[in-house]
């Protein structure tokens, strides 16, 4: 095994992770580490943009409402005030560093509008290629001051008695690598990848909450899973439609060419994510039906839009007729990793940002456009508070430490999924509408028996459905637990929001966790 040591390891190169490696490569030995190429992420794939307030017109105040109202008043009051608050700031930084938001003749933001904002606060680039157009900025940026591992899977947190000192990471080669740190930052993206219905980009398992669950760190609001309203349908689900498309004019309407959206909520096809995407639930599974996104009265779609023309015309889908077919699909996780306004866990020395977070923000159903900013926000937070003088951190731990954490085990794999099948029952019992029944049959189906791997002397493959099972129990064991209905969060069982669940959060801890797997998974670690 290699030992390799840096001042901070940041695991994952979104735009969290490069943020953060911004602001810290000024003063401190930096190592980004990412399983896959840079350019293979949720941040590059974002289209909408960032939501800022920037018209003369908007307050921070309207931003924070309608960020609780989406959120369904389950958000962190102050941390949701520090996020917009911080808006335009973050677009200052972002422009200063070479992204071209996309401006009119006189240089001022165009500012599109999408679903819960009752302004237009959207700040994009490139049309709909918000995510790339900073990704390729944030790179240039940093390609030449923070070393960046590539093909690297981070399998074990290096962690004894609440504090935090490294990563183990595994290569496709199955070589092993401790990096040690005296900071750990986990930016390793959401789980929305366990569903088989999703926008993201292939590999988004939660394998970075998993670890951090593993090591005994807190996570939060684990069953607050979001659907987005309009993926694109076709053979198969090939990719995302903006919300900012609605925001043109685009209309939701049934096979009939009904709007279907009309009565339902007063912002229409503009109401919060949640309700959009029961209410096209309820027409495609309940009336059986097929929904479709008129475009027709959109200007200038080709122009306005071109990452979603490609992506039409790769699926085979012609614009021509102005109707798109649509469907949810599992888009973004609120639930994560529990972080204070410096991005501190529960851990010493590990921290954590972007969608891996739970920094309370977006409470039961994040407001459109509010990912990359809190991304942002946070991750330049986390790295001024590890910059900061005063909170350095002495490394020091013993060697016994790492032995006993890469020892082998005794392990059989019978009761572990395939991965279609982990994204199958999660889409089934878990999805946008869940009740005890269904919820409880994927528990059991997700119960790992008495598998106990040292993870690290298993292949990646092996490590990764191991990784999404554990995601997938978490997630539907804190579904069961939230026996309430609120923002994404539904239950048919327990239709309505309850007022002893109000400002409520259900926090996991392997620590705490009473059942067979998490002791199992604890084991590798903490035993
Ligand atoms: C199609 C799409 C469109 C979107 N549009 C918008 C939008 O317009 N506005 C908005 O605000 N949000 C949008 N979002 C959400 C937003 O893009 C994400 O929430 C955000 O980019 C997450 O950033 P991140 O840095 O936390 O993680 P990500 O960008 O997901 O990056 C995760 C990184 O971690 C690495 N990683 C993960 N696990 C491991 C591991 N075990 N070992 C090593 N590396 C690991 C990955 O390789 C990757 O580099 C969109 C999401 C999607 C999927």
């Amino acid at each position: 095994m290699d030992i390799v040591e840096a001042e901070v390891i940041i695991i994952g190169g979104g735009i969290a992770g490069l943020i953060a490696a911004e602001y810290l490569s000024m003063k401190k030995n930096v190592i980004v580490i990412t399983k896959f190429d840079i350019k293979h992420s949720n941040s590059y794939l974002a289209q909408g943009g960032i939501s800022a307030v920037i018209d003369k017109n908007d307050t921070w105040q309207e931003h924070y409402m309608d960020t609780l109202q989406a959120g369904h008043f389950h958000n962190d009051p102050e941390m949701t005030e520090f996020l917009v608050k911080e808006g335009s700031k973050v677009i200052d930084s972002l422009s200063c560093w070479g992204v071209p938001f996309d401006r009119n003749l006189n240089g001022q933001f165009l500012l599109g509008k999408e679903g819960g904002h009752h302004r237009n606060r959207i700040v994009h680039a490139g049309g709909d290629q918000t995510g790339k157009k900073i990704m390729e900025a944030l790179i240039r940026r940093i390609s030449d001051k923070v070393r960046i591992e590539t093909g690297q899977y981070a399998v074990e947190l290096l962690a004894a008695n609440g504090m935090c000192y490294g990563v183990y990471c595994k290569d496709n080669d199955g070589c092993v690598t401790l990096y040690k740190s005296t900071h750990t930052i986990l930016a390793g993206g959401g789980y929305a990848g366990i569903y088989s219905a999703t926008s993201n980009a292939n590999g988004s398992d939660g394998s970075a909450i998993c670890m951090a669950y593993r090591a005994g760190a807190e996570l939060a609001d684990l069953e607050f899973v979001q659907f987005h309203p309009t993926l694109l349908k076709s053979e198969k689900i090939s990719g995302l439609i903006t919300e900012a498309v609605r925001g043109e004019g685009g209309v939701l309407v049934n096979s009939n060419g009904s709007p279907i959206m009309d009565g339902e909520h007063p912002l229409k096809d503009l109401a919060p994510r949640d309700i959009v995407s029961r209410r096209i639930f309820d027409e495609i599974h309940n009336q059986r039906g097929s929904v479709f996104l008129n475009i027709k009265d959109v200007s200038d779609f080709e122009n306005k839009f071109p990452g979603v023309t490609i992506l039409c015309g790769n699926a085979g889908i012609s614009l021509d007729a102005g109707l798109i077919p649509v469907t949810p699909g599992a888009h973004f996780t609120m639930g994560g990793i529990k972080t204070d306004l410096f991005g501190r866990t529960s851990l010493e020395g590990l921290y954590a940002v972007g969608e891996c977070a739970n920094t309370g923000v977006h409470g039961a159903n994040r407001l459109a456009s509010n990912s990359l900013l809190e991304g942002a926000v946070f991750a330049k937070q986390t790295a001024q508070y590890i910059l900061s003088e005063k909170n350095e951190r002495i490394l020091s731990f013993s060697f016994s430490l790492i032995q006993e954490s890469y020892s082998a085990g005794n392990y059989s794999n019978d009761a572990l999924l395939e991965i279609n099948d982990i994204q199958e029952i999660m889409d089934k019992y878990a999805g946008i509408c869940r009740d005890e029944e269904g919820l409880k049959k994927a528990e059991n189906k997700f119960q790992l028996g008495n598998f106990n791997p040292a993870l690290l002397d298993q292949p990646i493959a092996l490590i990764k459905r191991f990784n999404m099972q554990t995601m997938a129990w978490l997630t539907v064991t804190s579904c069961l637990k939230r026996k309430e209905s609120r923002g994404s969060h539904f239950r048919r069982d327990f239709p309505f929001a309850l007022k002893e669940w109000e400002q409520k959060k259900i926090i996991r801890s392997v620590l705490r966790d009473e059942s067979f797997i998490a002791k199992k998974a604890a084991a590798g670690i903490l035993n």
